[in-house]
């Protein structure tokens, strides 16, 4: 059984303080959760002051947008999966679809960051996701599989598992234009059997795949009605605590 896993991606948005005022409003707003995850990516500057918010013993999980994959040293502007461990992370975004558009996240360097981020003992969500002309010119497959097999290049079958994957196809974020369940499925089902072939055998059930693009309180249950989609990955609707509370409740 896989446990589902909504993640509020909050991009950068929300001072410290705003974080925190936000994390009081869920915690009003969403009193239980019991079955399924759900975590918050605040922007660096937000993580401790939201870490605070949650308490030590929140259920809420709290992870970061990217990471760097050395530990220390001279790599002005970068954070290293070490300052997130300190600071109470216990997930981190990889090769989101914006890292890769506007700063040049390469698969390369996906990999060597969900290493770093295993190493690290936070778990990685590497994100994956066609743009439109790949779909138009029929290239989604293997755009999925050059990012999957990339980004996971070099991780044992054990680890392989406790990876999770988030398909966002690039031209439904922040869009307003989600892709179909019937559009997405495929897709899930393709990034299971990679899976196995990375990890052999039944690897592939083990791991959470997630859909991101557009999702909403409206829209949720469709994408949750497939066994193929053990969650999702929320940008726009996350940033209002009600929003998302009422998006949590439905999943
Ligand atoms: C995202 O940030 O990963 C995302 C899916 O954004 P949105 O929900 O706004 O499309």
């Amino acid at each position: 059984m896989r446990t589902r896993f909504i993640v509020g991606n909050w991009k950068m948005n929300k001072t410290a303080s705003e974080g925190g005022a936000f994390v009081h409003r869920l915690s009003q707003e969403l009193t239980h959760h019991a079955g399924i995850q759900i975590g918050l990516t605040p922007p660096f500057t937000a993580l401790h002051a939201v870490r605070e918010a949650l308490g030590p013993a929140s259920a809420f999980l709290l992870g970061a947008q990217n990471l760097y994959w050395e530990d220390k040293g001279a790599f002005t502007g970068e954070v290293s999966g070490t300052m997130l461990k300190d600071i109470g992370c216990q997930f981190v975004l990889v090769g989101h679809s914006e890292r890769r558009q506007y700063f040049g996240d390469q698969d390369g360097w996906t990999n060597k960051k969900v290493l770093a981020a295993l190493r690290h003992g936070l778990q990685p969500i590497l994100c994956v996701g066609e743009t439109l002309q790949d779909r138009e010119s029929g290239q989604t497959d293997l755009v999925i599989q050059r990012q999957l097999r990339a980004g996971l290049s070099g991780i044992e079958s054990q680890t392989l598992s406790t990876v999770t994957i988030a398909y966002e196809p690039v031209w439904a974020i922040g869009t307003g234009r989600a892709a179909s369940p019937e559009q997405a499925v495929p897709v899930h089902r393709l990034i299971r059997k990679t899976l196995n072939e990375l990890g052999g055998a039944d690897i592939g059930n083990h791991v959470r795949i997630l859909y991101g693009g557009s999702v909403t309180p409206h829209n949720i249950a469709d994408f949750l009605a497939s066994e193929e989609i053990d969650g999702a990955l929320v940008g726009g609707a996350c940033l209002d605590p009600v929003s998302f509370a009422t998006l949590a409740k439905v999943a």
